[in-house]
């Protein structure tokens, strides 16, 4: 079973209420078993809402409370990220998936980048909260653009 960020086949999940479809990924689906799973649904935020990025560090630094996911207008929304990705864990543990393609560069989904907490577009390396929440638990996260 392959757990794939629902914004990127399709599904308008995206914190602007639009989706991400990538055809690469779908070709790769083909033929195979997947479920989509958008961690910051999950986590109960709604659609559309304000775009976050994690500020002082990465994934693994909001799991230890070390640093904090807030949005563009201040907010901290650092315990919903961690319940979607604890929601994430549970469906891909319920489903014995081994694999996940997240949407790179998302302070959930992004498995190699990330935002830098400037809202400025600035990237920088590591993965968002439920990427390493599942990367932690063995299963192989790849991004869309390693497809
Ligand atoms: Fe897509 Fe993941 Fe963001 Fe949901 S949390 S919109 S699945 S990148």
């Amino acid at each position: 079973m392959i757990l794939v960020s629902a914004c990127l086949v399709g599904v308008n999940c995206r914190y602007n209420g639009e989706g991400n479809n990538h055809p690469d990924v779908l070709a790769y689906l083909k033929d195979k078993q997947w479920i989509p799973i958008c961690p910051e649904q999950l986590g109960g935020l709604p659609t559309p809402r304000s775009p976050a990025e994690i500020t002082n560090g990465d994934g693994a630094d909001v799991l230890s409370k070390e640093a904090s996911v807030v949005t563009q207008d201040g907010l901290d929304v650092s315990e919903s990220f961690i319940r979607g990705a604890e929601e994430t864990l549970h469906i891909a543990q319920l489903s014995r998936a081994t694999e996940a393609i997240l949407k790179e560069r998302s302070p959930s989904c992004g498995s190699c980048q990330i935002y830098d907490g400037s809202f400025e577009g600035k990237k920088k390396l590591g993965s968002g909260v439920t990427a390493t929440l599942l990367k932690l638990h063995g299963i192989q996260v790849r991004s869309e653009e390693d497809l």
